[in-house]
């Protein structure tokens, strides 16, 4: 067998390149492999962007910035309706590549696009949200407004776990506001993002409003290095969003990066336990633990409450069908890489080591046909303590920690003293350990018999603590607060008649 022959060659799979004023622009120097989680093998490659890349971007928003600025919010608002319409007749394509390209059951990626489209449907009431203030008569011949500008060009850059919906947090609005976009999606699931740009181009909005730029660390640092940049919006973890805050804060942007979390459930003595582990499970274990509202403690208030919680768990658990997330038999598909899946399995090892009673262990999963794909089957932790590792970091895997507490306030110190406050809730039939939960609680978003208190568009959603940096919640009213700039403006018309005197003192109403 000669040489050339005995040369497997690897097989050619697509380059994904970014969306930049309006057309596809292919990868010019890195890339980086793209998986499909189900099998393990690489399915594309996607560009790495360089400076010359995120240059390309950066002209071509700066240049569309003038006209979009001065566009009438209802005409903004015309073609967010179009791109609405756009998104649910092609909803089914861009869940399979979410599915393809992140490994959550189709219908979960449903369930997150839906989620994306509803801040879309709040963007078209832009003309609504940025009406502004008036203040007739604030002295004597003297009008006063506030009215909310543009920023200019804003950067989005987001994670893997939502490669539709945490896009669609941020562009939507920033658009909507006038502001032109670049976001750099997560380079493990780049597809839908691109998809969403070409949608967005033929629901109208002009040539450079909305770039797409594919990109690692290297690409952010450009990101966070550039002057013309105004704002960005981050989220992914924690080590991360304070890193991209101080250096994106230190260059003079506004930011707002959200960060990890370790969401706890307080399952009370006269909780509902059947239907409380119901909750648990889809918000333990759906997306396979890979969000940031998933509950990955259960604080059991109580011995029996822990008993009976732990029973009808592991009981729940043998039903649940892993497997690739195209087949929607399954509950749960794969984690999203070899390394995220080698993390979490490294993490259980710490668990086991530390004392906790390992009650379901998933490692053993194998997925017929799926054997090299990133798969783990659920686990569930019993007798965990504040110290263990397992407890105190995000693991962002299906590993349900539980741990036995014999008060409400013991509860809470818990919750309350943890570094992470995204999300929480509370299971309960008492109205008012339920109202002094959420009352007390040092956690952004509560839940009260909600395991994935994920607020509607209309709200905002954001942490507490080590989950959020900087001061404003990501879409609803808050994003309309982020995204602009508020210019006070005091307009005097007196009577031309009058010859007025120089006056002295400081002018007041
Ligand atoms: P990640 O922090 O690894 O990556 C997020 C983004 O940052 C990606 O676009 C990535 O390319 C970029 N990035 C990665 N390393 C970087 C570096 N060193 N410097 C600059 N940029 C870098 O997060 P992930 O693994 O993609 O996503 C999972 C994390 O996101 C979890 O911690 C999860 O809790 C968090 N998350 C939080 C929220 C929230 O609302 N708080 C929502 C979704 C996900």
């Amino acid at each position: 067998m000669s040489s050339i022959e005995s040369f497997e060659a690897e097989p050619a799979v697509p380059t994904l390149g970014h969306f930049i004023n309006g057309d596809e622009v292919p990868a010019a120097n890195r890339t980086g492999a793209v998986f499909n989680p189900a099998t393990g093998e690489v399915s594309k490659q996607v560009a790495l962007a360089d400076a010359a890349e995120l240059e390309q971007a950066i002209i071509a928003a700066q240049t569309a910035f003038p006209a979009w600025r001065q566009t009438p919010p209802q005409k903004r608002a015309q073609i967010l309706f179009r791109f609405k319409s756009l998104l649910e007749q092609h909803a089914e394509d861009i869940c399979q590549l979410i599915t393809a390209e992140h490994g959550k059951v189709i219908d979960d990626a449903h369930g997150e696009l839906g989620r994306g489209i509803e801040i879309v449907e709040y963007a078209c009431g832009i003309s609504e949200l940025l009406k502004g203030e008036f203040s007739k008569n604030a002295g004597p011949e003297i009008d006063s407004w506030s009215e909310f500008q543009p920023l200019g060009i804003v950067a989005g850059i987001t994670p893997f776990n939502f490669p539709a919906m945490v896009p669609m947090w941020m562009f939507p609005l920033a658009i909507a506001c006038g502001n032109t976009f670049i976001l750099k999606p997560s380079e493990r699931d780049p597809s839908a993002p691109l998809l969403l740009a070409k949608l967005f181009q033929e629901a109208g909005l002009p040539d450079g409003v909305f770039n797409v730029v594919n990109g690692d660390r290297e690409t952010v640092d450009l990101i966070l290095q550039d002057s013309r940049i105004a704002a960005v919006s981050f989220v992914g973890s924690t080590p991360i969003a304070e890193s991209i805050y101080q250096k994106g804060s230190a260059n003079g942007k506004r930011v707002q990066a959200l960060g990890g979390a370790k969401n706890h459930a307080v399952i009370m003595p006269d909780a509902d336990i059947d239907n409380a582990v119901s909750a648990l499970m889809g918000a333990a274990y759906g997306s396979c633990g890979e969000r940031c509202m998933a509950i990955s403690v259960a604080v059991c208030v109580g011995e029996e409450a822990a008993t009976k919680t732990v029973s009808a768990l592991q009981e729940r658990i043998e039903g649940l069908k892993v497997g690739p997330g195209i087949d929607a038999e399954n509950d749960m598909g794969p984690l999203v890489t070899a390394e995220a899946l080698q993390r979490v399995k490294d993490y259980i090892e710490e668990g086991v080591t530390a004392g906790a009673d390992l009650v379901v262990d998933g490692r053993g999963l194998a997925v017929p046909e799926h054997e090299s794909g990133f798969f783990l089957g659920p686990c569930l932790f019993d007798h965990v303590t504040p110290q263990m590792s397992i407890y105190q970091d995000e693991i962002f895997g299906p590993v349900l920690c539980v741990v036995r507490v014999q008060s409400l306030n013991e509860a809470m110190a818990l919750v309350n003293q943890h570094e992470y406050g995204n999300g929480t809730c509370i299971f309960t039939r008492d109205g008012e350990a339920a109202r002094f939960f959420s009352d007390h609680v040092t956690v952004g978003m509560v839940g009260v018999n909600v395991a994935l208190p994920v607020p509607i568009a209309s709200q905002s959603f954001g942490g507490w603590k080590r989950s959020l940096f900087g001061d404003l919640y990501v879409y609803g009213p808050d994003a309309i607060r982020f995204y602009t700039r508020r210019k006070t403006i005091t307009q005097r018309w007196p009577a031309s008649s009058v010859t007025e005197d120089a006056k002295y003192s400081f002018p007041s109403s």
